[in-house]
């Protein structure tokens, strides 16, 4: 063993207990990314006053397989029209008779305020198998740093709750700033948990005082002074940051400001297209197919199409009218994630696959570009 696996020898056992209690034969079936299902709602909890928890069993009641912070693809028939969203499991793994999503009221959205207003226990609503990689499994670590701002708490309560769960007793300062006190997520579950688990130390920090006067944590944004008064050591910790677009570029401004190793640090969008760069089309060379059209045929509906080059997959098949999974259309989600079976693509995500995945022949339809004649899973 060298001097590198004995500093992380500990971290990497307790990822590997972590990774074995998650995969344990009877701690759940596998539940395919690409696989849909139906789900019950069995509670429904009001966490702040625009987030609401929703609680969902399997229709056979069997329990569910996942790693902490994966999300769920779900899908509703919102005024007639199909829609689907991520929501990350906020429940751990450990518990997985159980999924829950944590959900906050967007002004305007479709889908959270479908689910606030229509949900209910004993509503049904589909939803497609976890999917993701912001896990602590894929960054073993002696020491986290959790950071998360609003509805961003969802994955990092799932490690939090996972790991005590699994008394693992692991070293994570998690700080989670809110607008006020009364939009704190999960405050009362935090403060026990970190009573629970000594080497858990958890921070809030809030805009405002709202209408908690005796408010007497610190109020205003997480600065690098307040990080390093409450993580001294936070250049020797793996951080996982998960937040609106805003709070994400600024903790990453800051963490980057005081010196610490951008390797170590990963983050979640939430905010399709805020945080992440559309990626242009490419410039069409002549040689690209008649007039840089390709066709593309689907193996399992026998139907086909042709498309422009310059186009995305997933989006010439909604165009020619065909049924594809689709999310965040940013290449992070992974909800497009389909087999290639003959030609080849230019994809160009953002996470949302994995290199073995992409190396049994799956891509996500949403970034790639064909640059050959298709024939797709499909
Ligand atoms: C991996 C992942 C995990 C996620 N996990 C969570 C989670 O745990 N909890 C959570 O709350 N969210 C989560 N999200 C975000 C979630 O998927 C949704 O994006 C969010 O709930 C908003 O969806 P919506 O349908 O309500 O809003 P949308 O209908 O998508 O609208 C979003 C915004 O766009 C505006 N808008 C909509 N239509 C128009 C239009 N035509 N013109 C102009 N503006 C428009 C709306 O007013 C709103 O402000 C996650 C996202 C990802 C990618």
């Amino acid at each position: 063993m060298n001097s590198v696996d004995k500093i992380f020898a500990p971290a990497l056992d307790l990822d590997n207990r972590l990774a074995d209690a998650l995969t344990w034969e009877h701690g759940g079936r596998l539940w395919p990314s690409s696989e849909q299902q139906t789900l019950t709602c069995c509670r429904v909890v009001d966490e702040t006053h625009d987030i609401k928890s929703f609680e969902f069993r399997t229709a056979d009641g069997l329990p569910v397989r996942f790693e902490p912070g994966q999300f769920m693809t779900v899908s509703a028939s919102v005024n007639g029209q199909s829609v689907e969203r991520c929501y990350t499991i906020s429940s751990p793994p450990t518990r997985p008779f159980l999924v829950s999503i944590t959900v906050k009221r967007v002004p305007g959205g479709t889908m959270s305020n479908w689910l606030h207003d229509n949900m209910k226990p004993g509503r049904e609503l589909r939803a497609y198998g976890p999917s993701g990689t912001f896990t602590p499994t894929a960054a073993p670590a002696t020491k986290s740093l959790y950071l998360s701002a609003g509805s961003g708490v969802t994955p990092l309560m799932s490690m939090t709750r996972a790991s005590i769960d699994l008394g693992l007793n692991r070293d994570v300062i998690f700080i989670h700033s809110a607008r006020t006190p009364a939009d704190i997520v999960f405050r009362e579950e935090l403060s026990r948990l970190a009573k629970l688990s000594p080497r858990l130390r958890v921070f809030f920090v809030c805009e405002g005082v709202g209408d908690e006067a005796d408010w007497d944590g610190p109020i205003g944004r997480l600065s690098l002074q307040l990080l390093s008064q409450w993580a001294p050591d936070y250049l020797e910790r793996e951080v996982f940051t998960c937040g609106p677009a805003g709070y994400m570029n600024a903790v990453r401004g800051l963490l980057l400001e005081g010196g610490h190793d951008p390797a170590r640090y990963h983050q979640e969008s939430f905010d399709i297209g805020a945080g992440v760069a559309p990626e242009p089309a490419p410039a069409v060379k002549e040689a690209d197919g008649a007039c840089g059209t390709f066709t593309v045929k689907l193996s399992r509906s026998a139907k086909s199409f042709t498309m422009s080059a310059t186009d995305t997959v997933l989006s010439a098949a909604k165009k020619a009218g065909v049924a594809v999974a689709s999310s965040c259309s940013q290449g992070v989600c992974g909800t497009c994630k389909t087999k290639l079976l003959e030609g080849s693509v230019d994809m160009k995500h953002n996470g949302g696959i994995r290199d073995r995945e992409v190396q049994k022949g799956f891509r996500l339809l949403c970034c790639s570009r064909p640059t050959s004649d298709l024939v797709l899973e499909l």
